[in-house]
């Protein structure tokens, strides 16, 4: 039998949200006739939830398991109750309803699910590993993708965890590409991290050579890495979560402040230092799951900015294919996801 293409049958509790906004979802396993079933290899945990259970468990991997099977037991989806946020996930299609949409998927097929996994049906059976350098988990686990979920074919050139972890953030990419402006100077706050290395390759392609692209990193390791990459025009270490020492530091190398600043931290709190440092009518990106609705909208109102703020949509259309080709023409962003995820 057909079910609602945007899983709300699936829904415990409260009734009337969707998936992503219930407290508890039904992860039984039988599958409706519009519905994929998948077998999960490995869960991509987003950041901020994964920096949350890794300080939350003093990094202690045992800790970790415990913690997320206990999420997912409660919830019936890996939805961290802190942050609110999930992950995404790559595994095999084991079976697809007779009316799921996409009649050229075949059994086997190894796929990336581009919806969260906060929405995510998800039974785990057991977990293998926890990497803590790359935010994923091994799992024997199982799937639901709602008829409306969309998903990408891992492709055959790039290796699998590879590709899970740009898709995971390809809507940081694909948002700076329709944000930024030939001649924009730009400011990405996190630059050093896997979306902001993304998101520096892609603002210096659409920014050009009128415009400048600031890496803001916290650590000094971090300051060669970016170097290294060669996307950034000028990399200034600053505490975002110090608005003050954030504004003061990038002020130094944009005295008039930035266009468009690109927020992918993975720490509450620094809201204020990305609208310190935009022009008035510029644009806030927060892509940041840790980032506050009421911190942003009610700080720029206090220090009188007029920014534009955008909600970090993870979905722009066509963000899957510009992220793996940003990360296939890009030598030195090629590598360095090849050294850290493969
Ligand atoms: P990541 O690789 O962990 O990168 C985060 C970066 O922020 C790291 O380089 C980190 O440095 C840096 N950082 C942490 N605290 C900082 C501070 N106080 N000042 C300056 N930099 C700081 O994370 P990611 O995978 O790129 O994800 C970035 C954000 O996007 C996360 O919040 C994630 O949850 C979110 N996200 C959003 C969506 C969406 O749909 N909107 C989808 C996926 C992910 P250290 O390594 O030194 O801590």
């Amino acid at each position: 039998m057909n079910a609602c293409k945007y899983g709300t049958h699936r829904v415990i509790e409260p009734k009337g949200v969707l998936p992503q906004a219930a407290n508890k979802i039904d992860n039984d396993m039988t599958l409706r006739d519009n519905e994929l079933l998948i077998d999960v290899m490995t869960l991509n945990i987003d950041s901020a939830s994964f920096t949350q259970i890794k300080q939350a468990c003093d990094g202690d991997t045992k800790r970790m398991e415990e913690m997320i099977l206990e999420i997912v037991k409660n919830r019936g989806k890996m939805q961290n109750p802190v942050t609110g946020s999930g992950g995404m996930l790559i595994g095999r299609v084991r079976a697809m309803g007779p009316s799921f949409p996409d009649k050229s998927l075949r059994e086997g097929t190894i796929i990336a699910t581009l919806v969260s996994l906060s929405l995510t049906p998800l039974n785990i059976n057991r977990i293998k590993h926890i990497d803590l350098a790359t935010d994923q988990v091994q799992v024997d686990a199982k799937a639901i993708l709602f008829e409306s979920g969309i998903y990408a074919v891992v492709p055959d050139d790039l290796d699998e965890h590879l590709a899970l972890a740009a898709l995971d953030v390809a809507g940081a990419p694909a948002q700076v590409a329709k944000l930024v402006k030939p001649g924009d100077v730009v400011a990405i706050i996190g630059a050093a991290g896997k979306s902001g290395v993304l998101c520096a390759a892609q603002a210096k392609r659409s920014a050009g050579d009128a415009g400048k692209v600031i890496g803001v990193v916290n650590e000094k390791q971090q300051v060669s890495l970016l170097r290294d990459l060669g996307y950034c025009d000028d990399i200034v270490l600053a505490d975002a979560t110090d608005a003050m020492e954030l504004y003061e530091r990038v002020a130094a190398v944009a005295p008039t402040g930035v266009d468009v600043a690109i927020n992918v931290v993975n720490v509450p709190n620094t809201e204020m230092g990305c609208i310190l440092i935009t022009k008035d009518d510029g644009v806030v990106y927060y892509f940041s799951m840790a980032t506050s609705f009421t911190k942003a909208a009610l700080g720029a109102e206090g220090v009188g900015k007029d920014v534009t703020m955008i909600i970090g949509n993870g979905y722009t259309k066509g963000h899957a294919d510009l992220t793996l080709e940003l990360i296939r023409s890009e030598a030195p962003l090629k590598q360095l996801f090849e050294r850290l995820y493969t």
